[in-house]
């Protein structure tokens, strides 16, 4: 079974694709991850990622492919999360796929609106001097403005501020657009709304998991 999982930042989609290969006993291949370790050699992948931008569509492919090729006996089923988000990418995919007698069962997209994505990450807040995250809304300091782990002040990243935020939501939709088209198109697209509690979209996307099976 080869599932991928597609979502804005804060959409929730790297929790559930966590809760869900321990569930259903899948591979979690985040190219996030990858792009995080090829960013240790490699400069030039580094300046993308600090930027926030995303590693050229093709040369993700032929990470993705590597990895693949290898073909791990852990990874027979596989949860994708960050691949394919172009349709090159999931041509290539499902091609690669097929050839071994596999296909792409199932896409999901954890849909979610800008205002919610933005509430979820400029509540965000870090501590200057031991670099703890909480959460205004979900996880709140004891006291306001000051870290419960070692009395440091708590900001707000540059990164996090609203403006950035909309920007970052803008940058995948930008992206993902034509590909979610062309899967609607195919009737291959399965959206399921990301702006409700976690334990209530894993219920919804166990189910749906299920069916495939
Ligand atoms: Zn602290």
């Amino acid at each position: 079974m080869n599932i991928v999982l597609l979502g804005a930042p804060a959409s929730g989609k790297g929790t559930q694709a966590e809760m869900l290969s321990k569930k259903f006993n899948l591979y979690h291949l985040q190219t996030g991850g990858i792009a995080r370790e090829l960013a240790k050699k490699d400069e030039r992948i580094k300046e993308i990622v600090d930027s926030g931008k995303l590693v050229p569509e093709n040369e993700m492919s032929m990470y993705v492919m590597d990895l693949l090729k290898d073909e791990k006996p852990e990874m027979k089923d596989i949860l994708f999360e960050g691949f394919p988000r172009f349709i090159s990418q999931y041509e290539a995919l499902e091609r690669f796929l097929k050839n071994k007698g596999d296909d792409i069962d199932a896409v999901i997209s954890l849909e979610i609106s800008k205002e919610e994505v933005v509430r979820r990450i400029s509540s965000r807040v870090i501590c200057s001097k031991c670099g703890e995250v909480f959460n205004l809304v979900t996880n709140p300091p004891k006291e306001k403005g000051v870290c419960d782990k070692c009395g440091g002040e708590l900001i707000q990243r540059d990164d996090d501020k609203p403006e950035s935020v909309e920007e970052r939501f803008e940058y995948y939709k930008n992206n993902t657009e034509k590909l979610m088209e062309y899967l609607d198109s195919h009737k291959k697209l399965e959206r399921v709304d990301g702006n409700r509690p976690i334990d209530v979209i894993f219920e919804d996307l166990s189910k749906f998991i299920e069916t495939l099976k």
